[in-house]
């Protein structure tokens, strides 16, 4: 039988939550709702769904407060999220995604939309099939092990970060546009501005620690792996005579 996705609708707008979960289940999805904050967890404590729909407007705790309790939790922190909300500026948006969050819907939303960017974020979040593992100037990711570690010492990475070092580090020393690491690494980018890729590669840098500055900016171009980073160029100031 084919496996139908389960997904927890956190929303204390009634008409919004039966307008997603009817839609969802129109689509081949279980859906689970739940009003505020404290029925969430109740609802996550009985059973890990496979993407949860968070509004960020909630009575008590925000979605945002939410988002990052779950991603700090190892239950729960490969759970793909999707922020429902009304709040629409970048600043916002970039909060969100800073937050754990996956991926953002601003309301109000059409049904096509919500449903395209539900596909796609389990798409992301779906195994890949396994590639070779991958070795640069001590950076190593195995992906059949889902490892990634800098000089011998093992690294975290979030499910999107991993598999944008994946393809960085697949054709290193190449320089790829946002619009084609969205279209790589996200598959699916109608709806995800570039910007979006902006904060992930953030991550990455942040994640990957020393390593960091092997993810470079080209500007004006994008992004590259180099196993070659350019050192900071120090210019010696003349001492005065
Ligand atoms: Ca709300």
């Amino acid at each position: 039988m084919r496996h139908m996705p389960a997904v927890l609708v956190v929303e204390d707008e009634p008409s919004i939550a039966e307008l997603i979960a009817v839609n969802l289940r129109h689509n081949g999805f279980r859906t689970t709702w739940a009003i505020d904050s404290a029925s969430a967890q109740r609802e996550i404590d009985a059973a890990v769904p496979d993407l949860i729909l968070l509004d960020w407007m909630l009575p008590g705790e925000s979605g945002l407060v939410l988002a990052k309790r779950w991603r700090a939790n190892p239950r729960t922190k490969e759970v793909p999220i999707i922020m429902l909300t009304a709040r629409g500026d970048e600043a916002d948006r970039v909060a969100g995604l800073d937050a754990g969050a996956d991926d953002y819907i601003s309301k109000p939303f059409s049904t096509r939309e919500l449903l395209a960017r539900v596909r796609a974020v389990l798409r992301r979040k779906a195994p890949e099939p396994v590639g070779e593992a991958i070795s640069i100037a001590g950076l190593s990711l195995d992906p059949s092990t889902y490892r990634v570690s800098f000089q011998e010492q093992l690294l975290k990475l979030g499910p999107t970060e991993f598999k944008l070092l994946q393809y960085l580090m697949g054709s290193a020393e190449r320089v790829h546009s946002r619009a084609s690491l969205l279209d790589k690494v996200w598959g699916d980018h109608v709806y995800i501005e570039e910007r979006t890729v902006d904060v992930h590669v953030k991550r990455l840098r942040e994640a990957l620690g020393a390593a960091g500055t092997m993810v470079e900016t080209v500007r004006g171009a994008g992004y590259r792996l180099t196993a070659r980073p350019l050192q900071p160029v120090v210019v010696a100031e003349k001492t005065s005579a």
